[in-house]
């Protein structure tokens, strides 16, 4: 009775395809809705740390001077609350699995010493404009003591 009940699904799986796929050979085919993992073009990242405060999982870390923005890929939940709310779409969810590794680390990805450098740059003419203002302020009131 048991034989007859199963007999029409052994019958199928007989003609059909094998369900296993020859990866690495075949390229993988993700199913509809699977959200992947977080990925970053870090040199259109502008360090403002938004992606850290809407992360509910503490799994990013952001260091302006360095350049750097860090994932810790065991805490990241794949929520992609990150990608919302960047205000750059730098951050994007791509297809696929993680490569699984031996340890327990994070991922750290820098900015190009180009993209650095223009920072630097930036900075450092914005600290020259305030300490003008800041200049130019102190000499108006002294001025103005003295009037
Ligand atoms: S996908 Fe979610 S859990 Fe992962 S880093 Fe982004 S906000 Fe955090
Ligand atoms: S929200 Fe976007 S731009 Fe801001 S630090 Fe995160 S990745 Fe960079």
């Amino acid at each position: 009775m048991a034989l007859m009940k199963f007999a029409p699904e052994a019958l199928k799986n007989l003609f059909m395809k094998p369900a296993t796929k020859m990866y690495p050979n075949e390229e993988p085919v993700y199913p509809e809705g699977s959200r992947g993992h977080v990925k970053i073009s870090i040199d259109d990242c502008i360090s403002c740390g938004m992606c850290v405060r809407a992360c509910p999982n503490g799994a990013l870390k952001v260091d302006r001077n360095a350049g750097t923005w860090t994932i810790d890929r065991f805490d990241c939940i794949a929520c992609g609350y990150c990608v919302l709310k960047c205000p750059k779409k730098c951050l994007f969810m791509e297809k696929g699995y993680q490569v699984p590794g031996p340890e327990k680390k994070e991922d750290t990805y820098t900015k190009s010493p180009e993209v650095l450098a223009a920072e630097e740059e930036k900075r450092r003419i914005a600290a020259m404009k305030a300490a003008e203002a800041k200049a130019a302020m102190e000499a108006k009131a002294s001025e103005e003591k003295k009037g």
